[in-house]
């Protein structure tokens, strides 16, 4: 019998990927699937990037970087967390990786040894409790509820440290929930973590999605003692509708980032160059080419849930970020059961809550049209009737 390293032998795909995959063969196979399962803005990628990208291989940009990512885009990243965030991070701060989900990992894989303990909540994002075990850490799953606005509460965080805790993962706008913390959640969560010396992995990628007049905060803009403690991470494919470029960025105290960098030389090297020179681009955009798509988003979000009041038995929590509405549907089944049968029956594409950590949901995203929106509601809304 094969055997594998024993902190691989026990991972979990991606059910994020898995569905998002099936709905792309269904729709192959000339199925009418009204796709609620994406991750990804549905927009194309602006074509000023594009052509940035084309100029960089018609100008041969087209061999290794440094492993970090090259000089231009971390100046950008520099500039872009200083503006944007009030961070004051130096270039040499940044490694520039193949997605932010890339960032996280190596954040994870270099601060996590075996044993040590991270926290973060349920729901979680899929891939949390993954990479924790992939470090040979120990994931503390947090359960939270309507009664916190599904956040970590700093009672709760108290209760769920221990000696061997290491890490806190915050996901602020989170997904799949898309519920957002405050600064003043975020400052009670930090001066914990700094009176335990935790570190924290702020996952930022829905940073640029926030619809309710809700200031985004970073939580290592909140003190000098929380900005030693934290990788900030972003990237670029949420907020440019630049999923498949595989451009994420993390930044953070220097000693933790000059292991991700040696961690990195060793593994990926560095990201494509040619998204590189794209991201650049992307990075000095104006602040119209989010803002249009931001727009686009807030009114598909208004849209759903005005579609979604209207069903009897589903109950969603109301997400101020992101693109994704987390249903319970604990009234008529079982998430997954709930996720199969509308995919069998009408076509209709979600992810169960299970991945999330919260077997009893299902989780909807409004990265689709309008006119798919309604198409989808209106399915589900006969299906429930039958
Ligand atoms: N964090 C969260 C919460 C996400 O939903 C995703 C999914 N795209 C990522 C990180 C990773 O993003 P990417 O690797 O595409 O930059
Ligand atoms: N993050 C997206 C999602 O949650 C994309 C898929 C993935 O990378 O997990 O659906």
């Amino acid at each position: 019998m094969l055997k594998v390293n024993r902190r691989i032998k026990d991972l979990v795909g991606s059910s994020t990927l898995a569905i998002t995959a099936r709905v792309k063969e269904l729709q192959a196979q000339g199925h009418d699937v009204v796709n609620f399962a994406a991750g990804e803005p549905d927009f194309d990628t602006p074509d000023f990037i594009k052509q940035a990208a084309i100029k960089s291989i018609q100008n041969g940009f087209t061999k290794y970087t440094p492993s970090i990512g090259i000089q231009e885009l971390r100046e950008a990243i520099a500039s872009k967390f200083q503006k944007d965030n009030g961070l004051v991070y130096k270039p040499n701060q940044i490694v520039v990786s193949c997605g932010a989900k890339h960032s996280l990992f190596n954040g994870i894989q270099v601060l996590v040894d075996d044993g040590d303990e991270v926290i973060f909540q349920a729901p979680y994002w899929v891939s949390y409790p993954e990479m924790v075990k992939a470090a040979g850490g120990r994931p503390v799953i947090v359960q939270t509820d309507v009664s916190t606005g599904f956040k970590i509460t700093t009672s709760l965080l108290k209760k769920h440290i221990t000696p061997k805790t290491k890490v806190l993962i915050i996901n602020s706008p989170s997904n799949p929930t898309g519920v957002m913390y405050t600064p003043e959640e975020l400052s009670g969560l930090a001066d914990i973590c700094v009176a335990h010396k935790i570190y924290v992995i702020s996952d930022e990628i829905y940073e640029k999605l926030v619809y309710d007049n809700i200031g985004f905060c970073s939580i290592a803009s909140l003190g000098k003692e929380i900005f030693d403690l934290t990788i900030t991470v972003n990237g670029v494919s949420k907020a440019y509708a630049m999923t498949g470029w595989r451009i994420g960025y993390a930044a953070g105290p220097m000693e933790i980032m000059e292991y991700i960098k040696k961690y990195q030389d060793h593994s990926t090297s560095n990201p494509t160059s040619i998204s590189q020179a794209a991201s650049v681009a992307a990075l000095s955009a104006s602040h119209e080419t989010i803002e249009a798509m931001r727009n686009v988003f807030k009114s598909r979000r208004d849209l759903i849930l005005q579609y979604l009041d209207q069903i009897p038995h589903i109950h969603y929590i109301r997400p101020q970020g992101a693109f994704y509405v987390f249903c319970d549907v604990s009234q008529i089944g079982d998430g997954t059961v709930v996720a199969k049968r509308m995919l069998d029956d009408i076509k209709v594409a979600v992810i169960p809550g299970d991945g999330f950590g919260m077997p009893s949901y299902i989780r909807l995203s409004f990265a689709t049209s309008e006119a798919k929106i309604k198409e989808g509601i209106s399915r589900i809304t006969k299906w429930m009737k039958n």
